[in-house]
């Protein structure tokens, strides 16, 4: 067996990892010069929306040897809809950085990899299929993917983010549910210190919200932040994606090719999450690889998980501001607080089965 991995990313460095403490060789690709090598920015591992999994920095240790050091945890959400604030507070997650910074998940992952990475690496999945009897792609998206099998985009996403200084509390979050900033998206803060902190603005590019002037959208996003975290706020750093794929692939494993990561479908499409998905996919990739298990029986729950966060995006979709207010005033009671907070209810699974039917 001669096994590639095609990307240094999340879902290829936990790959890479797993295939190490198994014993079993491979060459890691990167087509990069170095691991991470894009923006930094913040991203967070929400507890609620990885259930089963209350603590996925935990379990990753736990359960599969893979060293995770987070920002903060989570402990406070503050919401702002149109007209309505609340906060959501427990244990409600993990602020972590991404990209080129040396504490992001990537760089901590290839810290744990001894394999050298064969970087700026040039070689087509077509080249890789020459050489080695088995290829995982975890190329942090979509386009071979597609090329290989059927990949159902359900959306593509706008992205325009900042580092910011100011004074934050490095535990408390914001997110803005609010149609007119965010088209059918929602936009966030996430410190990083005391000092710094990312702000991010998200929403599907739908040829309706394509009329949006992103510029616009932007500055009254900035302005909001400012108010609602009452203070004037210094952009220092700044990236813009445009057209980032949500979709699933049809096939987890096609022959000996594994997708894995945003190549298997990892981002979930209700709030764009996918960074525990992508580690653990590769980490179910590598199992299988070792004969552990069957790696389209082990990442069917991340399929079921998909399609019930699908339901929760169709549902986001048909919302208006006045809805939202309405959520966001519910984020007070007790009893929303509970359900969000308790470990063993899964209110992706609860949400999606409620909201099926009227979305179907
Ligand atoms: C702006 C933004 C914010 C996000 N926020 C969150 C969040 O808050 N929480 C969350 O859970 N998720 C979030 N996500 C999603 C999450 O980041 C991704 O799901 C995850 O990074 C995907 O991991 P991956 O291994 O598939 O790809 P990546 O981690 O992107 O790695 C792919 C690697 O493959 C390399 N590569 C590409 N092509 C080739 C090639 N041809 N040959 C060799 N190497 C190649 C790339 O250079 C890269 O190093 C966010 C995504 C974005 C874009």
């Amino acid at each position: 067996m001669k096994i590639a991995i095609m990307g240094a990313g999340l879902s290829g460095l936990a790959c890479a990892i797993t295939l190490e403490k198994h014993g079993v060789p491979f060459t890691i690709f990167e087509k990069r010069s170095q691991v991470g090598d894009r923006f930094v920015n913040g991203e967070a591992l929400i507890a609620a929306l990885t259930r089963p999994v209350n603590d996925p920095i935990a379990y990753l240790s736990e359960n599969h040897g893979i060293y995770l050091q987070a920002l903060s945890p989570m402990r406070h959400i503050l919401f702002f809809s149109e007209k309505e604030q609340s906060v959501l507070s427990g244990q409600l997650g993990f602020i972590n950085l991404r990209g080129r910074d040396s504490e992001s998940f990537e760089n901590q992952l290839f810290n744990q990899v001894k394999t050298p990475i064969r970087f700026n690496s040039e070689h087509s999945y077509e080249q890789l299929l020459q050489d080695y009897t088995h290829i995982v792609l975890a190329t942090g998206d979509a386009a071979y993917t597609s090329k290989i099998q059927d990949f159902q985009t359900d959306l593509t996403v706008t992205l325009k983010g900042a580092t910011v200084e100011g004074d934050f509390d490095r535990h408390k979050v914001g997110i803005w549910l609010n149609y007119d900033i965010a088209p059918q998206g929602y936009a966030f803060l996430l410190p990083y210190s005391e000092k710094e902190a990312c702000i991010t603005l998200a929403y599907p590019d739908y040829p309706a919200n394509r009329e949006f002037d992103l510029e616009k959208l932007w500055e009254n996003f900035y302005t909001l932040v400012c108010r609602d975290f009452n203070q004037p706020l210094h952009i220092t750093d700044s990236f813009e994606i445009t057209r980032y794929i949500i979709g699933l692939c049809e096939h987890p494993r096609i022959g000996n090719t594994f997708f894995v990561g945003n190549c298997f479908g990892a981002v979930m499409p209700g709030f764009g999450f996918g960074q525990f998905e992508s580690i653990m996919t590769g980490i179910y990739a590598a199992q299988d690889l070792c004969g552990l298990g069957h790696y389209s029986d082990l990442t069917q729950p991340f399929r079921e998980s998909y399609r019930n966060s699908l339901v929760l995006r169709r549902t986001l979709e048909r919302l208006n501001n006045s809805h939202l207010d309405s959520i966001v005033s519910l984020v007070h009671h007790n009893i929303v607080q509970k359900v969000l907070n308790h470990e063993r209810l899964n209110p992706l699974k609860l949400a999606s089965r409620l909201l099926r039917p009227w979305v179907n």
